[in-house]
Formats: C-alpha cells, structure tokens, sequence
C-alpha cells in the first residue's frame, strides 16, 4: 500500500493533459492533504478542432482553463513553460528547467506520460509532444535532479539543492503495474475536464467518455472508477 505523498509534481505537455489522465489520483491525493503543483510544458495553442482564435489568444484562454481546473483539483501550483505546441524537443536546456522545478518544488512523487507509449489502448496516436515530455521529466528526476554534479550552477548560482523523488507515476501505460480508486473523486476530475472549454465545447460527451474509461480501468481492481499508472520505485535499493 502506498503512503500518500506529502508533495506531487505533475508534469504534462498540454492543458486538459493532467486531468484526463491523472485528474482522479490528483483530485485524492489533494484531499488526503499532498501540496501539488502542476508543471505544463507548452499552452496547447494547437488544440481543439473548432476554435478560431490566434495562437497568443489561445494561450490566453487555455492557461486561464488550466488554472481553473487546477483550483478544482486541490493544486496549489500551476507553472507553463510556453514551449510550442507540438514542437517540443529534448534538449538539454528544457530538461533543466525540469530539473530546477523539481529542486524548487520537491516533491515525493512525480507523475507524467509514459514516454514508450506510441499508441495508447482506446487506438489512438499519443501526441509526440507526450513522448517527449515523457522521457524529459522521467529524466529529469532520474538521474537529474538527484545529483549535485548535474545542472550544478544550479546549484551554486541559484540557491537550490539536489533533490530525490521517490515515486515516479506514468499514465497512458501499456504496462500499468499501480492502479488507484478514484471512485470518490471521478466527479471532480470530470469538473476540471470541463474547464477547458476550448476543448471540449460540450461537457456531455467527454464526461461520458471518462466514466466509461475509468469504469474499465477500475474492473481490473473492483474498484468502481479507477486510474492506472506505470510506477517506478525511485528509492536506493543499496
Ligand atoms: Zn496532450
């Protein structure tokens, strides 16, 4: 049985991200009394087939949706890193800010995409800016973050510390080995799904869509509703 932990980062390439996928287990941990911050790696400019707003316009109103649903699920923090939607790529540089929101923030558990995920198991592509947030905040809290030869003017200049998380959570698995009953908190998620109204103009459908999700996700457990992650145990064996 999992502790619950005192302090989450979410890290996500879009807006509407960690809702969909994790908004239940946030929504939990929250209540039970975790700090979490939410990290978005771009402000989803590009989303959403029907909107006609310019791309600043855009990111006007899905950071503004972001905060919103972020105040729905108990977070406390909400930082973006306005790199362009559907153009992110690793790079060393935005790994580091990674890094340094992770020393800043410190938290016991990470959760992002799972980067491996190429297809996710409704058959549909997994946006690459997923995958490569994926394997940049997987990075990022191992080895990164934890060694103090690693981003080290960090460090020196900046005032922070290494930092180890402990628990590192992938959503969109195809190998889920940790699974979480939301069943208390699937009408909260469904709320901050909501939020984003570029996105989903009309609540129905998409609410319809996660209760069905979570639904056959939480038959696996006998849970009613759940959400299921791919978990690392990040703690020192030695
Ligand atoms: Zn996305």
């Amino acid at each position: 049985m999992l502790e619950i932990p005192n302090r989450v980062l979410v890290v996500a390439a879009h807006p509407d991200d960690v809702e969909m996928s994790c908004g239940g287990t946030i929504a939990k941990f929250a209540t039970q009394g975790a700090q979490v911050c939410l990290l978005l790696v771009t402000s989803g400019e590009c989303g959403g087939r029907r909107n006609t707003l310019t791309a600043e316009q855009m990111i006007a109103q899905r950071e503004a949706e972001q905060r919103e649903a972020a105040k729905l699920l108990g977070a406390s923090g909400v930082e973006f890193l306005r790199q362009p939607d559907g153009g992110v790529e690793y790079s060393s540089a935005l790994r580091g800010q990674i890094v340094r929101q992770i020393r800043t923030w410190r938290p016991d558990a990470l959760f992002t995409h799972d980067p491996r995920t190429l297809l996710l198991d409704w058959n549909e592509v997994n946006h690459r800016d997923h995958r490569v947030v994926g394997e940049l905040a997987m990075d990022a809290a191992y080895p990164y973050a934890r060694a103090r030869l690693l981003y080290p003017d960090q460090l020196s200049a900046q005032g922070l510390s290494a930092h180890a998380v402990k628990d590192l959570f992938l959503w969109d698995s195809n190998t889920p080995n940790h699974f979480e009953d939301i069943t208390d908190h699937i009408d909260a998620r469904i709320d901050a799904v909501a939020c984003h109204k570029t996105q989903f103009p009309k609540a129905g459908p998409v609410a319809a869509w996660l209760r069905n999700h979570a639904s056959k996700v939480g038959e696996q457990k006998q849970m009613t509703y759940g959400e299921c992650f791919h978990r690392v145990d990040l703690r020192p064996v030695f």
